[in-house]
């Protein structure tokens, strides 16, 4: 072996050498439906008021680690209850990967359970962190199968539970009712994390219900609402428990521009919470266009995206991309052969797509 290879055989661990890093498509040239983006910008008034927010930035200091005026904005916005504050991260991700961090390490090797199929950070950052992951496949029709959940949360008491609401990639809203009885079975031996990435198009929240679960976190991110290219996700739960969080997170995480562009993006929340509604209407369209469709089921989404079975998906994914149109072909996942998912978008991207799955249906 070459001096490199053995230098890499002896230092890193072998999950993580076994292990390929997250792939992100070269999207060039491509409608992009691929990654739940809002396709719409800020209003041109709004973007140049905040390139003079941006140019008062203080670029030479740190940022203030307690993030003090965006957490209050966003608590005070975004729905927080009161005496509850938030913890940010670059992203949900990095808080995702803060959570995990914190239940794993040392000798202690836990399990974190997510149902599947689920958002893949939620397996990758329990690898990374050093825990187990336990996924528990959803029924047919993407519900919870609420009996294997409870069953495989008294097997492995796992310290952190994943409920992404809705849930990526299939779109749909878990049963509240199962969601409160996992929680309640989880109890003090672990922390239910309830992923709200695509709140803003599912207009339910399990926010306002923290006082009831003090095993309880709500995530959230203002990615999907927008704002992907800041990365900035929140999380509320129980003060002792967020204060345990706090201690995982690099102190200067969120960056002096993302600060500052979000503080204004929540100055202007309705313009952002217009595009949402936008996508909203857009989706209940698209979603009635396709499922007129000969053979095309589409699952119920309460998120900017849907969750499509065609009759081939991989006819209709080549035809998408010699169309230049860019969805994600999931039907190699677990429980969802034929589907794509694809991302709401304006009525001129829908359409496109709607025109490509239309000519791969005809052609097959
Ligand atoms: C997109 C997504 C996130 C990640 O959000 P970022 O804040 O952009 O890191 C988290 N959870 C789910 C379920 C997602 O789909």
């Amino acid at each position: 072996m070459s001096f490199i290879d053995t230098l890499i055989a002896n230092t890193i661990r072998p999950e993580v050498q076994a292990d390929h890093a997250y792939v992100v498509p070269d999207a060039d040239g491509y409608i992009k439906l691929d990654a739940m983006e809002n396709p719409y910008s800020l209003p041109a008034h709004l973007r140049e008021e905040l390139g003079h927010r941006l140019a008062a930035a203080v670029l030479n200091r740190y940022p203030l680690p307690s993030n003090a005026t965006l957490k209050h904005k966003i608590c005070t916005r975004l729905g927080v209850p009161d005496g509850y504050d938030v913890i940010l991260g670059n992203g949900s991700d990095e808080l995702i990967s803060i959570m995990a961090t914190a239940v794993a390490g040392g000798a202690r090797r836990p399990v974190i359970l997510a149902p599947t199929p689920g958002f893949v950070m939620f397996s990758r950052s329990a690898m990374l962190a050093g825990a187990d992951f336990v996924g528990v496949p959803l029924r047919a029709d993407m519900t919870l199968d609420k009996a294997t959940m409870l069953a495989k949360i008294a097997e492995h008491k796992p310290a952190l539970v994943f409920l992404a609401y809705p849930n990526n990639p299939t779109g749909n809203l878990f049963d509240p009712a199962e969601m409160v009885e996992i929680i309640r079975a989880v109890g003090d031996t672990g922390i239910v994390v309830v992923d709200e990435a695509y709140g803003p198009f599912a207009r339910t929240s399990f926010m306002e219900r923290l006082p009831e679960f003090e095993n309880m976190v709500v995530m959230r991110t203002v990615s999907k609402l927008g704002l992907a290219g800041i990365r900035l996700g929140y999380m509320a739960a129980a003060p002792k428990l967020l204060a345990q969080f706090d201690k995982v997170r690099p102190p200067y995480n969120i960056n002096v521009l993302t600060q500052t562009a979000a503080e204004f993006a929540l100055d202007h929340l309705e313009a952002l919470n217009d595009q949402a509604t936008l996508l909203i209407a857009a989706r209940e369209q698209l979603a009635a266009d396709l499922a007129a469709l000969p053979g095309v089921t589409v699952f119920p989404s309460a998120a900017n995206f849907l969750l499509v079975r065609l009759p081939d998906a991989d006819a209709s994914c080549a035809r998408l991309d010699a169309d230049k149109v860019m969805i994600k072909n999931v039907s190699k996942m677990h429980g969802l052969g034929g589907c794509i998912r694809v991302t709401v978008s304006t009525p001129e991207e829908n359409a496109i797509f709607l025109d490509a799955i239309k000519a791969s249906l005809t052609s097959h």
